[in-house]
């Protein structure tokens, strides 16, 4: 198993398999990234974090580094489930 398996599996169970670029500050680009948040409530273009969204959400800093890392956790985890 190589270090990406591991990894993977590592995650696999606790980790939700959806995720989104999300604003966590006054930045122009969303820099964050959280799990798509379940909430029938909260419409999936609102890019914010309410009481209502799971955790984690991580601020990466950079908006192209954010949205990277969705597309990769959302084709990785999100493409087997
Ligand atoms: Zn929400």
């Amino acid at each position: 198993m190589n270090a990406l398996d591991r990894a993977r599996a590592a995650v696999a169970d606790s980790l939700p398999a959806r995720w989104r670029v999300v604003w966590l500050d006054n930045s122009e680009e969303p820099t964050g990234i959280a799990p798509v948040c379940p909430d029938e409530e909260h419409e999936e273009a609102d890019g914010s974090v309410y009481d209502c969204c799971p955790d984690p959400a991580i601020d990466t800093e950079d908006v192209d580094l954010a949205a990277y890392l969705v597309a990769l956790i959302n084709a990785d985890l999100g493409g087997g489930r």
